[in-house]
């Protein structure tokens, strides 16, 4: 039974926004607009806590961007564990990857109107400390159940006066004569459907977006391949509070980290978007001879329960926002591969430059609003160009299903071994607080180019020719991997 305060928003006035979806994008779009004073209408299809096993880690740069927002409390009583780095494995070998320190990154922006009584700092709670995120020496970032970090952010959106929550499921964007964006219509249980009206309307609908190819009919994602995934119960972590990246010459990628003191995910990397048809036998095959092993127990009993998920890893470059009276942001505009957990903190930080560039415009001005929104392209390339392409090419490295990927992946290992500035820089860039391509471009040649010169002290002397062309073929790779999606986030 839908709550009646759910379904009875007035569809006889024009709202200054729609926001179609309340996922991790939608509140906090709603929610910045309302505190700028814009009437919202927020249409979700369904207000219940989701149970996904997507968005479950959220890097320091996603922390930041919440900060900015006013909504960083939404990490707050819900068993959240803090996050302090990554650590690598390769082949039964690790490097522990800590986050950025504070210092050598700027402080948070605060937005104005936004950001006020101390929304903008965590509170204590058993897990997370005030003293660790505002005083600890690293960046820090965070992982919980998705479902209850949902919940927290859709009850801030609540909570702002300027905001009607609707349950119902956008079956249609309203277009007039002109083909502009002028609104949604809705299907709403109890009510039937009906229409509302909005100066702009803002396509939050998330990874099967029904409604990204408003933008242009060419608008949809690639899947390449996917994340089987378990809850692991009372596992013994092998890096507490580290995600963990278990890489090997002979398996996929598998990704660990706690989300909760009770529950661990596992998400097991499989190279193609149609599943193996028995998941157990793959699972016991491919995965479990390679799980470290303080994590064998809590695994193997998640594998004898048989509770597998599954999710496509999709990508999806951005696009223009240039159809007057509509903005995609989140999952709806752009995907990356989920390898390194970079969906959220790109989305937010995208709600952050959007608040900023048309948050105090009239939105009834749409030809204003529509100059600002595609300028608003380009300035987010360079934060989100960094997390997208970094995804894509570690993806290609560590599920290498060739030679010369395979010998990036272990010269990306061994380079990460290096410490100092290859392990700086990288996290740098994972975690959202090192938004600078041509540096990244920099940083990926140089594992290539480490690659490579491991590949002639390997040979030795006499083996001096063999390096040579292997050298060409991996430099080849690595463009080849590379480039291609550079160039691709850059044009589009
Ligand atoms: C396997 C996997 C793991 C991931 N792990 C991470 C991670 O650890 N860290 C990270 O940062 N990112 C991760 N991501 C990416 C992250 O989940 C997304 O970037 C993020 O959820 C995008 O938020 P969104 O609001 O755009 O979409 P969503 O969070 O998907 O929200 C969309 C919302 O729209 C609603 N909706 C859809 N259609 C309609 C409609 N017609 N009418 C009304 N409501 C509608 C849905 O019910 C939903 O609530 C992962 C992705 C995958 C695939």
């Amino acid at each position: 039974m839908t709550d009646a305060s759910l379904t009875n928003a007035d569809n006889s006035i024009t709202y200054d926004a729609i926001v179609v979806g309340a996922g991790v994008i939608g509140p906090c779009v709603a929610t910045g607009l309302a505190r700028k004073g814009k009437k919202v209408l927020i249409v979700e299809r369904d207000w219940a806590m989701p149970d996904r096993i997507v968005g479950e880690l959220m890097q320091p740069g996603g922390v930041r961007a919440l900060e900015s927002l006013g909504m960083v409390q939404a990490i707050n009583n819900i068993d959240a564990y803090p996050v302090t780095g990554y650590t690598v494995f390769f082949n039964g070998e690790k490097v522990d990857i800590p986050y950025p320190y504070k210092a050598d990154v700027g402080p948070v922006e605060k937005l104005k109107d936004l950001v006020k009584d101390g929304n903008d700092k965590v509170i204590d709670d058993d897990l997370i400390r005030v003293k660790d995120y505002e005083n600890g020496e690293r960046e820090r970032g965070v992982a919980f159940v998705h479902g209850k970090f949902l919940n927290n952010l859709r009850a801030i959106t609540a909570k702002e006066k300027n905001v009607t929550r609707l349950q119902g499921n956008v079956i249609e964007i309203l277009k007039n004569a002109t083909n502009e964006v002028v609104g949604a219509k809705v299907d709403i249980e109890g009510r039937g459907k009906v229409n509302f009206k909005g100066h702009l309307t803002f396509i939050c609908d998330g990874i099967f977006s029904h409604f990204r190819t408003e933008l242009n009919p060419n608008h949809v994602p690639t899947v390449g391949s996917s994340f089987v995934g378990m809850s692991l119960f009372n596992a013994k972590v092998p890096a507490p509070m580290h995600g963990h990246v278990i890489l090997g010459s002979k398996h996929m990628p598998i990704l660990v980290y706690q989300i909760s003191p009770q529950e661990t995910r596992i998400l097991c990397a499989y190279n193609s978007p149609k599943l193996p048809g028995d998941i157990k036998s793959w699972m016991i095959n491919n995965v479990q001879p390679f799980i470290p092993e303080t994590l064998r127990p809590s695994f193997d009993d998640a594998l004898q329960q048989g509770k597998f998920r599954s999710m496509p890893n999709s990508y999806l470059p951005a696009r223009k926002n240039d159809v007057t009276g509509l903005c995609l942001i989140g999952d709806s505009l752009n995907m990356r591969h989920p390898l390194t957990g970079g969906g959220m903190t790109v989305g937010l930080n995208d709600v952050v430059l959007l608040i900023k560039k048309i948050g105090d415009l009239d939105f009834s001005d749409r030809e204003t609003v529509l100059d600002e929104l595609l300028d608003y392209h380009f300035e987010r390339k360079s934060y989100d160009t960094v997390i997208n392409v970094l995804s894509i090419a570690l993806y290609s490295l560590f599920a290498a299903d060739n030679k010369n990927l395979k010998d990036l992946q272990r010269g990306c290992f061994k380079y990460f071994q290096r410490g100092g500035d290859c392990v700086k820089l990288p996290v740098g860039f994972l975690s959202g607080v090192l938004p600078r391509p041509l540096l990244l471009t920099r940083v990926f040649f140089a594992v290539a180019f480490y690659t490579i010169y491991l590949k002639f002290e390997e040979r030795g002397f006499m083996g001096f020719p063999v390096a040579l062309l292997e050298g060409i073929m991996i430099l080849i790779t690595a463009i080849k991997v590379f480039t291609p999606f550079l160039f691709g986030e850059f044009i589009g």
